[in-house]
């Protein structure tokens, strides 16, 4: 496995038939791991990109207290069989163009809540889509907004690479991976497996054939409480608003704070 630190030693990599490329910030874990392991089986080569890329996050977000952990990281790449690993200490120059994430789904939500995180995650997909050139690239469906933002912005700027939706990844309560997590104390995590009982409840309902959205989301919100949510969203596939749930159409999403972590989760239906 080759460490790979700086941009102009990635340029030198060697070309291969097919390069799978999975982007994280770190902080490595099951659900990354899953995104790793299908790249691994689908690809010649796996490159992972470690990088806290500062653009994504707000003004007082938790950008210094974001979990690093790179020889533990290092260990579950290598483990995994990746081949390279980049971990640019930067990616940015003082002065350069940006990208901005589309005005209405790349600001409501997620981008409504974090007014601008949609831009950063767009510049830095795009420089390393630009720089790795991979053949597919592995996102999870656990941030289904920047899933489908990625996927826009790679067929609206014609880029040639396929993005591969991988499936969300929990622990066996429930409660949905995410490097976050480590910022929960133990009351506080079963405070956090409200979101996906949430979801759990939704689930019930639209088996149940209740699928009215007002109705949905007032009981995910009885569920959630005393949580401060800061949104419990129904939307289609392609992130448009929906008073109804429709079949193989449909995400049920949920963002909420539990203690120092905001967390989102959300379900596909
Ligand atoms: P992050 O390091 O949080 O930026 O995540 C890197 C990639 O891993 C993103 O595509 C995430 O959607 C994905 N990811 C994070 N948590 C999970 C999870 N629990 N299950 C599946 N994918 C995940």
């Amino acid at each position: 496995m080759t460490i790979i630190k700086t941009i102009d030693e990635f340029k030198n990599i060697k070309p291969c038939s097919s390069l799978g490329f999975v982007p994280t910030m770190g902080a490595l874990h099951s659900g990354h791991l899953s995104l790793i392991q299908k790249s691994v089986e689908q690809n010649e080569k796996t490159c992972v990109s470690i990088f806290v890329n500062p653009t994504q996050f707000l003004e007082g977000e938790d950008i210094d207290s974001y979990p690093r952990q790179s020889e533990q990281d290092l260990d579950i790449c290598k483990r995994a069989g990746v081949d390279y690993v980049f971990m640019p200490e930067h990616m940015y120059s003082e002065e350069e163009p940006s990208v901005i994430a589309p005005p209405i789904k790349g600001y409501m939500l997620e981008g409504y809540n974090r007014p601008g995180h949609f831009d950063g995650v767009l510049s830095v997909v795009l420089k390393l889509l630009n720089l790795v050139k991979p053949t597919r690239a592995y996102f999870g469906k656990k941030d289904a907004q920047q899933l489908y933002l990625v996927q826009n912005m790679v067929k609206n700027f014609f880029l040639p690479c396929e993005i591969v939706p991988c499936e969300i990844v929990r622990d066996t309560n429930g409660l949905a991976l995410s490097s976050r997590n480590a910022y929960l104390n133990e009351s506080e995590l079963k405070e956090a497996l409200k979101l996906s009982k949430s979801l759990k409840v939704a689930s019930e309902m639209i088996v149940k054939g209740r699928v009215d959205g007002e109705e949905i989301k007032s009981c995910m919100l009885e569920v959630l409480k005393p949580l401060k949510v800061d949104y419990v969203a129904i939307v289609s596939r392609d992130f448009k608003e929906l008073k109804e749930i429709e079949l193989k159409n449909s995400i049920i999403l949920v963002a909420a704070h539990v203690g120092k972590a905001r967390l989102i989760d959300n379900m596909w239906v």
